[in-house]
């Protein structure tokens, strides 16, 4: 079920369009190659034009780990009151994910990713960036291949065409100070000689599949030690690097006494983080904290519904952007999957903190437009890719809203991106090219039908065998 190529060279044409320095009217895009060959503006439209409503140049999702796409809205209830761990947040949601990981093979895990990735483009996504930590078996065996898991996610990412970038990652300690690994975590595991290999592996991997980049992600300040961390600049050769951090109190409380410094902190002090780093969530940070992100000019990944979901915390989106700072959005936990979802949320987050409205639009630009500007280029940035929006040279990676819908009648230019996020119910998305290819039709991804088939097989396999 891999897509089919398309013939290249050929045109798209939109009522309008979100341009690098803005909205234009009547645009022809033309494609060569899976890229943007040219942009012309105030053309009508040819017989031979495929396309039509609004583009906006598609949107990377920075942080994903596909595979919990199939624990969604099973992790909603308390654990048992006076049972260990019954005030644990995070216990139902950790019980669950142990027993996906005890049975979660390489066929089940890419089902679960494809319908992951499939419905990340319905959602207006053309890129993933894929934190992909399921490395060993289930037994905790290293698999013959260690780019086993990871050919899968590429698998994934071949059969429904999203844009990958693999972001295998290093996972070695249970908790600050090179704790010992526990056995839940066997299936993270690697040592730095099976890293560098897996990584090697994953660029392999990577060099079949268009467009597609690798980078490296150290899980966490709790899961690699300092001397760890520091070897992965080199193995990431000039890709991002991706890191969890400051997502809970109680990571900046075992930070602090493990190092007498907050986990940012700890890392603006002793990591060289650039333009490079991607820190996921940041949740947890003080003025000084973010000031410096913002200086370093890392990007800071907000998963603003999976961290609802956890319960995490709000980062002080309103005052980074003030100081120049850099997002994108990520779907994290893949709870909910859409564009939508988490720039409606990161600002209601906002407004709900400030008690004021319109909190991250700027003089120029509206709400959901100043959003999606930033999203787009912090998530370009995070997924190490050069060329990204409606610009020649640029991949093709194009995301058309249907604005016949009720919901944008009499909406032009901004107020069509606000009406989306804001007040438009689901499907506005209605087509996505992604590096040229229409592989969502009408709303729909095309490949829908048997990803969901081979998905709905994977889940049954892991939520009924064994009795449970
Ligand atoms: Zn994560």
């Amino acid at each position: 079920m891999t897509l089919q190529p398309q013939p290249v060279d050929r045109s798209l044409w939109f009522q309008a369009a979100l341009l690098p320095d803005g909205w234009a009217q009547s645009v022809r895009i033309g494609l060569a190659n899976g890229r943007i060959a040219g942009v012309e503006t105030g053309v009508e439209r040819d017989a031979g034009d495929e396309g039509g409503g609004v583009a906006l140049p598609g949107m990377t999702n920075l942080h994903s780990h596909a595979f919990q796409r199939a624990m969604a809205g099973l992790t909603e209830a308390r654990g048992p009151e006076g049972q260990a761990g019954a005030d644990d947040d995070f216990w139902s949601w950790r019980a669950l994910m142990y027993r996906f990981l005890d049975r979660g093979g390489p066929e089940e895990i890419e089902a679960i990713t494809a319908l992951a990735f499939l419905e990340m483009l319905e959602g207006g996504f053309t890129r993933v960036c894929e934190f992909h930590y399921l490395h060993n078996a289930p037994s905790g065996q290293a698999y013959d291949d260690i780019a086993e898991i990871a050919g899968r996610v590429a698998s994934a990412a071949r059969t429904t065409g999203i844009g990958l970038t693999l972001l295998p990652v290093f996972y070695a300690h249970a908790g600050f100070g090179g704790q010992p690994p526990a056995h839940g975590q066997r299936r993270f595991i690697t040592d730095l000689d099976g890293f560098a290999d897996l990584v090697g592996r994953c660029r392999d991997i990577a060099a079949g599949l268009d467009g597609a980049v690798v980078g490296v992600a150290p899980h966490s300040l709790r899961a690699v030690a300092p001397s760890e961390l520091a070897t992965m600049p080199s193995l990431a050769d000039g890709g991002p690097i991706h890191i969890h951090v400051a997502e809970q109190v109680r990571e900046v409380d075992d930070c602090l006494a493990w190092s007498g410094a907050r986990p940012v902190e700890w890392l603006l002090d002793h990591a060289p983080v650039d333009a490079r780093w991607c820190l996921i969530h940041s949740t947890h940070v003080t003025e000084a904290e973010w000031r410096g992100l913002a200086d370093r000019k890392a990007v800071v990944g907000l998963c603003p519904v999976t961290e609802a979901n956890l319960g995490d915390g709000v980062f002080p989106a309103a005052d980074f952007l003030s100081a120049g700072g850099r997002f994108g959005i990520g779907t994290d936990s893949n709870v909910q999957i859409g564009v939508a979802d988490e720039l409606r949320l990161l600002e209601y987050s906002q407004r709900l903190t400030h008690r004021r409205r319109a909190v991250m639009a700027d003089a120029r630009r509206s709400t959901g437009r100043a959003l999606y500007d930033q999203a787009q280029a912090g998530g370009a940035q995070a997924a190490g890719v050069d060329a990204a929006g409606l610009a020649v040279g640029a991949f093709a990676d194009i995301v058309s809203l249907d604005v016949s819908g009720v919901a944008f009648a009499g909406r032009s230019r901004d107020a069509v991106l606000d009406s989306w996020l804001f007040a438009a119910p689901r499907g506005a998305v209605s087509s996505v090219w992604r590096a040229g290819r229409e592989v969502v039709k009408g709303g729909r991804h095309v490949a829908r039908d048997q990803v969901e088939a081979r998905y709905r097989q994977a889940v049954l396999r892991i939520l009924n065998e064994g009795g449970a």
